[in-house]
């Protein structure tokens, strides 16, 4: 990292820093959104306390594949990408990887909606392509790519360690001069006080619970939690030689993780309670992971670990950011692609807060709150 985690004056790099107030803020939530949206206020001179439940990266933060790609169909969701990727890089947060996605032949509705959007991504300029299935694999051996019927690169994508990016943007956080408050459960009230104090403005970015804490404040919220589930590979030599990737027919993301492969998705599109849901992986998924990896290298790896994670979804599938009640934000509904717009939405939150523009297209506003929805898997190849 390149950043000067000691010094107080250190510019984060990516950051703009024009906006100054004194501002109190208090955010609730030490994830990636809550963690960087507490840098990027204290870095304006806003006076920021955080509240953390338990640890930072405790959530869905700690527990992300974090394969990071600019690689949207929609304009603003592949804008915020690219921004985002650009503050990773600046602080050295992310190794490049490309992202490839495909179908499998016979898969011919996977295969089309792949098709139609690299052809939006190359409307929106992103550094998309169709690929040679024989292309990627001479390029990834450890891809098995002989039944493979359309194909896909988007290059400017990476890996990012998730928990320990989060925890550094912490630090920064307090070298910038904000208070975190770990081990900090707090409730919001209906006039946006955090546990009975005022503060000038509330950030809710409390991830999947952030629905329930604006229930507490009489603020409705269009959003559910769901289950989603994690495999991590024994290690494997296979690892060296594989992009980070999503199977579209089969339903896996894979990436390297060190020597290991990280599969994942298992998705459970069924609402949770954020307060009582299962931590460990399904003795379903574990088994189809080890089934898949034969599928997608070769060799049915077995597990060094497993886990479950909480993602958020909106009836659109868009996230809500922004401003939802005088003075009092919220960032979540994520759908699973939370980390890689995260740098950036916290940036456009700091400013919102501030008195500054928020995204139109991530309003949370757009909803009453009170919708009844399907949830929807987050990772799709479809272009909308
Ligand atoms: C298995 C898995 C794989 C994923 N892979 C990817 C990926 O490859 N790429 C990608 O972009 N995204 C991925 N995601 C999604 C990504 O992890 C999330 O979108 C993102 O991390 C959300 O960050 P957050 O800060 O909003 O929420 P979180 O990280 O969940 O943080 C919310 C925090 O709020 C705290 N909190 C809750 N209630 C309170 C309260 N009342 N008081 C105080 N604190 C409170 C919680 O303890 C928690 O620490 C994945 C998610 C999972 C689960």
């Amino acid at each position: 990292m390149t950043t000067d985690t000691n010094d107080p004056e250190a510019e984060t790099p990516g950051t703009d820093t024009d906006t100054n107030t004194d501002a109190t803020v208090a955010v609730v939530g030490g994830g990636a959104v809550g963690t960087l949206t507490a840098l990027s206020l204290a870095r304006r001179d806003a006076d920021v306390t955080l509240f953390e439940a338990g640890e930072i990266a405790g959530g869905a933060s700690g527990g992300a594949a974090g394969i990071c790609y600019d690689a949207f169909a929609d304009p603003v969701d592949a804008g915020m990408a690219a921004e985002a990727i650009s503050i990773l890089r600046d602080r050295d947060a992310i190794a490049d990887l490309p992202y490839v996605w495909f179908a499998r032949e016979g898969d011919e509705r996977n295969a089309e909606a792949i098709r139609e959007a690299v052809s939006r991504m190359q409307d929106n300029d992103r550094a998309v392509a169709i690929i040679d299935p024989s292309e990627l694999g001479a390029r990834w051996p450890g891809l098995r790519t002989d039944d493979l019927a359309v194909a896909a690169i988007a290059r400017n994508a990476g890996v990012v360690d998730t928990a320990a990016f989060t925890r550094e943007t912490a630090q920064f956080a307090v070298s910038a001069g904000a208070e975190i408050r770990t081990g900090t459960r707090v409730q919001l009230d209906g006039d946006g006080r955090v546990d009975g104090d005022a503060y000038d403005a509330v950030v809710v970015a409390a991830g999947a619970h952030t629905g329930r804490l604006l229930d507490g404040a009489d603020l409705p919220l269009a959003v559910e939690a769901y289950r989603v589930q994690a495999y991590l590979s024994e290690p494997t030599p296979l690892s060296d030689r594989l992009p980070a990737l999503y199977d579209a027919t089969e339903g896996y993301y894979a990436r390297p993780s060190d020597r290991q492969v990280l599969v994942g998705d298992g998705t459970v599109p069924e609402p949770r309670d954020p307060t009582d849901w299962k931590r460990s992986a399904d003795g379903w998924f574990r088994g189809d992971c080890a089934t898949y990896l034969e599928t997608a290298v070769g060799e049915p790896l077995g597990e060094r670990r497993s886990w479950a994670g909480l993602c958020t979804a909106t009836p659109d599938g868009g996230p809500l950011v922004g401003e939802r009640a005088p003075g009092i934000y919220v960032a979540t509904g994520f759908q699973g692609h939370g980390f890689t717009r995260a740098p950036a939405v916290a940036e456009r939150l700091a400013e919102q807060v501030l008195g500054g523009d928020g995204v139109d297209a991530y309003d949370p506003t757009r909803f009453d709150g009170d919708e009844s929805f399907e949830i929807v898997e987050g990772m799709s190849p479809d272009p909308e």
